[in-house]
């Protein structure tokens, strides 16, 4: 593992240093593998989060009653070891050959494979619209929040913040429902790719609604990472 940044008090991108990477596409996760000094092991998928050609990176949340994240949130330093496994799935990625316009719409970390996305759209040169809609508990909880900001040509990014927003906050400040899928979703006749990821109910909750607005269910791709809230 060569080096830890900081993305919010509880998030944080490990990059690591694996050699004979054979590359990996947007959208993949690995399996992370643990073994404690009496043998027990703990083993959790993460997203990479960079984009192909880049140093593989994954951005883990620390969930205080967790097993795997506070560990490596909170103890990990850059040079010790872990087991990883991957890339792992071909379903959840997307790559500039596949087209657009893409709909990616995140709940909470479930934003990491979507940024792999939107760096490879970048890296590649590649001028598909996206929109993102990235659902967050507040502000300071956005992850990537200023590469976000400075988000290419091409890719509008909306938020919305479900427990608390700053000051003059003008923005939304509810849980992706329908009708905020119907204002910031591309038109089902746009024939958009749409990839979901987030909690389980996060993720659920919007695709249901982007079938409602007329997505077609093969184009709307979904990432559960588990357990239930945003
Ligand atoms: C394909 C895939 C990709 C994933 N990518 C990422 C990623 O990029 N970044 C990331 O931070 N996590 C990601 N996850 C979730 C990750 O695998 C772990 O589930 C998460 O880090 C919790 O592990 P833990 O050992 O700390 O908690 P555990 O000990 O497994 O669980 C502790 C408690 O937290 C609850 N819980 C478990 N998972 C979640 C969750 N995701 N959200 C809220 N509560 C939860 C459990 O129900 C339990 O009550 C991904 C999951 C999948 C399936």
């Amino acid at each position: 593992m060569a080096e830890v940044v900081g993305e919010t008090p509880r998030v944080r991108t490990i990059v690591l240093d694996v050699p004979d990477w054979d590359g990996h596409s947007a959208g993949q996760h690995l399996d992370v593998r643990l073994t404690a000094e009496d043998g027990y092991q703990a083993e959790r998928e993460y997203s990479i989060a960079s984009a192909p050609g880049e140093p593989v990176s994954i951005t883990v949340e620390r969930l205080e009653d967790g097993e795997v994240s506070p560990y490596l949130t909170e103890e990990l330093r850059a040079g010790d070891g872990i087991e990883i496994r991957g890339p792992i799935g071909g379903y959840f990625v997307w790559g500039p050959e596949a087209g657009g316009p893409l709909l990616l719409v995140a709940g909470g970390s479930g934003v990491v494979p979507l940024r792999s996305m939107l760096r490879h759209r970048q890296q590649t040169g590649s001028d598909v619209p996206v929109r993102l809609l990235y659902s967050s508990r507040t502000l300071d909880d956005v992850i990537y929040r200023e590469e976000l900001d400075g988000a290419a040509d091409g890719v509008e990014v909306t938020l919305t913040l479900t427990r608390a927003q700053p000051p003059g906050w003008t923005g939304y400040s509810r849980r992706v429902d329908a009708e905020l899928l119907a204002d910031v979703a591309w038109a089902a006749a746009e024939d958009a790719h749409a990839f979901v990821c987030g909690p389980t109910s996060f993720v659920e909750a919007v695709a249901g609604g982007l079938v409602e607005l007329g997505y077609p269910a093969r184009r709307v791709k979904t990432e559960r990472f588990g357990a239930t809230g945003s």
